[in-house]
């Protein structure tokens, strides 16, 4: 951040819950920059725990030099707006990864806000639209975005189960669309988690031939089936891994251990198929490049998705009952919240409400 530029809207405080060096979070509050004509003031309802999170408050991505608002699964009401965005006061929307981008370049032009060399991500970065001022995420009470990037939420959808939709959902919608999952593909899923229950969900939606979870213990074999699976793969079994060899076109890659076996991975992908990272290792990988040459097989990474890619996987969620299963906590007891996301006992992600949730619900 050495070239920061302060940019604060003294009138305004919001109140968050800050990393500050431990993952112990504590009540932090922050001086927002000034709603500019593009921006939007969100009043946050829900706010989901993604992995990033945790990477980033326990250190695990580096050191913050600074306190620091994580949540990007952020779902609220805008209760303010810049003179672009009046008519949406009032409006429900979500927000994930970003923040803002500027827009006008190659990458804004063809739909991929998130590679904008000019991005700003909802936290842990600062904007970069000349106005200065940093962004902080949704484990807070509000936040200020520019309004592209506040999606609304279709009518059907609940609040709270939408938040997990903003990262986990685009996160595993992308790659999809992108290598274009649909009918006569094999689409794999590693890792049962917040983003792969979601995979799968999306997978069996577009109407994969086959929906193979595949996950290191049996403990998720039944609910891989009702989540659409249609096969269940234990990495750990090498009868499974056989009986699956060379038969998956793309394989979305959620979660692996430390110690994965790269080679025994790839070679569950078909030949001239593709394996798709979506999560980002503390440590370089190491892997060998057989199946690239012998096989054409790729493998690719994948961020989040653009404004348009947000909206169309909004709606696909709406249209096909695509929902995150989900435990609800009070963003009071975000500690705790974070705890039970760390020692991974979710199923499958957990949205913390605010005040503003439990206010909206009482006066239903
Ligand atoms: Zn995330
Ligand atoms: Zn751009």
């Amino acid at each position: 951040m050495s070239d920061f530029k302060p940019c604060e809207d003294q009138s305004a405080t919001f109140t968050g819950w800050a990393s500050t060096g431990t993952p112990h979070l504590k009540k932090w509050s922050y001086h927002p920059r000034p709603l500019g004509p593009k921006d939007v003031e969100i009043e946050i309802s829900h706010c989901g725990i993604c992995g990033s999170d945790i990477h980033t408050i326990t250190g695990g991505w580096g050191a913050l030099p600074e306190p620091e608002i994580v949540g990007h699964e952020i779902v609220g009401k805008i209760v303010a707006a810049g003179a672009e965005f009046q008519n949406r006061i009032g409006e429900h929307v979500g927000v994930g990864g970003l923040a803002d981008a500027c827009g006008d370049c190659k990458d804004c032009k063809a739909g991929n806000e998130q590679l904008c060399s000019k991005k700003s991500f909802i936290f842990n970065d600062k904007f970069k639209d000349g106005r200065g001022g940093k962004t902080y995420g949704g484990f807070a009470d509000r936040v200020r975005v520019r309004g592209d990037f506040a999606h609304k939420i279709p009518e059907n959808m609940s609040l709270a189960e939408a938040a997990p939709l903003l990262c986990a959902g685009i996160t595993t919608f992308a790659p999809l669309i992108q290598h274009q999952a649909g009918p006569g593909k094999s689409v794999g899923i590693i890792g049962i988690g917040g983003l792969g229950h979601l995979g799968i969900q999306w997978a069996a939606a577009m109407k994969c031939d086959e929906v193979v979870a595949i996950s290191s213990s049996n403990s998720k074999r039944e609910e891989s089936k009702k989540l659409g699976a249609t096969k269940f793969v234990n990495s750990k079994n090498p009868e499974d891994m056989k009986a699956a060899a060379q038969s998956m076109d793309i394989i979305l890659c959620t979660s692996f251990a430390k110690d994965a076996d790269w080679d025994a991975l790839l070679n569950l992908v078909a030949n001239n198929g593709k394996m798709v990272i979506l999560a980002m290792p503390e440590a370089p990988l190491s892997i060998g490049a057989g199946a690239f040459i012998h096989r054409q097989v790729s493998m690719v990474g994948s961020l989040i998705g653009g404004k348009k890619m947000s909206r169309d996987m909004l709606d696909f969620a709406a249209k096909h009952n695509v929902r995150p299963w989900i435990e609800t906590m009070p963003m009071s007891d975000c500690n705790a919240a974070v705890k039970h996301v760390m020692e991974g006992r979710p199923r499958y992600r957990v949205v913390m409400e605010t005040g503003a949730a439990v206010r909206a619900q009482t006066s239903n």
